[in-house]
């Protein structure tokens, strides 16, 4: 049996264990003290506390469901919820907003009607980066009240500088037609991977990982700083293995790897890449149905509030709702709480926690450069996968894909 290290125990690396682990001795490296990476959880005081986000889950691809219920029992471990969604605008507007255009005031609707009439006269406009994509597809009247003020909290960037190879996949595409179409019928949109997600009832995201962790040799605590390859095969924390799949973060990687491997080369690119992080804040908020609430307001910093306690009432301590409220990169406790007097829903803090890689920014060139890290390791019998060894803006069903399609190649 070949002998392979995985390292990192987030859903990436559990997941190319289980694929792996009949056919292969496999040993689960994890820096941490339990599983899970950004999509753990902990309780505090009995409210289940998303350390980053609110992970719900679903896929477009048939395969990654079939095998993730392989794992669960569907219909008893969870439950599942059709999105219900809004943008708050000092009142709830229906999301994705350019279904819901009939909810805004009559003045503002006319003009949006006159946008649309602009984009259909123009429809051939090619876009070259994010704003004009935005501005071309919803027109001038939505991009200045939403898509603007939203994406630059997120992004914290100009969104002319920001390049649609980095969202390629991820964006909405509704045609003119289809946006008039759906306000009339009051249509929800169905084709977003998470317009419909399952929950697990009880601990989240928490439960998810803790469940395909079971029947994995994994070392906890165990922050691997050394990658070595000697005489055709890898050490690791002094153990000898034939392959390597690296699920932790590319950045590390020059430092990580010792041996005749040339990856050096590779180590300026490397560290040019650029990536986001997250403060997520734990609050306790006025009872609301919804499950996100995006808030494009700027006066204020954050984006989003994930009503977690809304996917499971498991989830919420006490009587009150609770979720995390998040704000791109680090926000520090003064300025959360200053933030929170002016965010909706009446957010009570509870905690915070700073994540510092949550989003990998990718530009013109990502690709390529990962592409070519992964030609020179792969010979060596080393493979990355993840949201971070790939800087791959990744779903957890995309990372569980990814994993499931490197495992049939190694
Ligand atoms: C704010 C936010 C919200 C999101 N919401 C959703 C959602 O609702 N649904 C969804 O499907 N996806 C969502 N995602 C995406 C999801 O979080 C990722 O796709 C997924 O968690 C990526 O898993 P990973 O294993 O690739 O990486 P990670 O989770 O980053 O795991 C990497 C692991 O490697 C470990 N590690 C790193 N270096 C080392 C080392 N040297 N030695 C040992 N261990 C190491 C780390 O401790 C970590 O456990 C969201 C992401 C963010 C940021």
């Amino acid at each position: 049996m070949r002998k392979i290290a995985v390292i990192g125990g987030g859903i990436s690396g559990l997941s190319i264990a289980q694929c792996l682990k009949e056919q292969n001795e496999v040993t689960v490296f994890e820096g941490d003290s339990k599983p899970g990476g950004l999509i753990k959880c902990d309780r505090i005081d009995g409210t289940l506390y998303h350390m980053v986000g609110g992970h719900v889950f679903n896929s477009r691809r048939q395969d990654v469901l079939d095998w993730f219920w392989g794992f669960f029992n569907r219909e008893e471990e969870f439950t599942k919820a059709t999105r219900n969604a809004i943008v708050y605008m000092g009142r709830p507007i229906g999301y994705p907003i350019e279904n819901h255009i009939y909810q805004f005031d009559a003045e503002v609707q006319k003009q949006i009607i006159i946008d649309l009439l602009q984009i259909a006269e123009n429809k051939n406009r090619e876009p070259n980066n994010f704003e004009e994509f935005l501005r071309f597809r919803f027109g001038e009247t939505l991009y200045n009240v939403y898509f603007k003020p939203y994406n630059e909290k997120v992004w914290k960037r100009d969104l002319s500088q920001v390049p649609l190879t980095w969202l390629a996949g991820k964006l909405p595409m509704p045609s003119v037609e289809e946006i008039i179409f759906d306000n009339f019928n009051k249509a929800n949109e169905t084709t977003m991977v998470h317009s419909t997600f399952y929950y697990a009832k009880y601990n989240g995201s928490q439960f998810l990982v803790d469940r395909l962790a079971e029947g994995l040799h994994i070392k906890f605590n165990a922050k691997i700083e050394k990658l070595e390859k000697k005489e055709g095969k890898w050490i690791v924390n002094g153990e000898v293995f034939d392959k390597i799949i690296f699920c932790g973060n590319v950045k590390d990687l020059p430092s990580m790897v010792e041996g005749e491997i040339d990856i050096l080369t590779h180590k300026k690119t490397i560290e040019e890449l650029e990536f986001h992080g997250t403060t997520s804040v734990l609050c306790e908020v006025e009872r609301n149905p919804f499950s996100w609430i995006y808030m494009p307001d700027e006066t204020h910093h954050s984006h989003r509030i994930i009503c977690t306690g809304n996917f499971s009432e498991t989830n919420n301590g006490h009587d009150a709702l609770t979720a995390t409220i998040e704000f791109t990169d680090e926000v520090d406790e003064k300025s959360i709480r200053e933030n929170l007097k002016k965010i909706p829903y009446s957010p009570k803090y509870l905690a915070h926690r700073y994540t510092k890689y949550t989003y990998p920014i990718q530009n013109g060139s990502t690709r390529a450069v990962i592409d070519s890290i992964k030609e020179v390791m792969k010979p060596e019998g080393l493979f990355l996968l993840g949201r971070f060894a790939e800087w791959e803006y990744y779903n957890m069903d995309a990372a569980i894909g990814a994993a499931i399609d490197l495992s049939k190649t190694i």
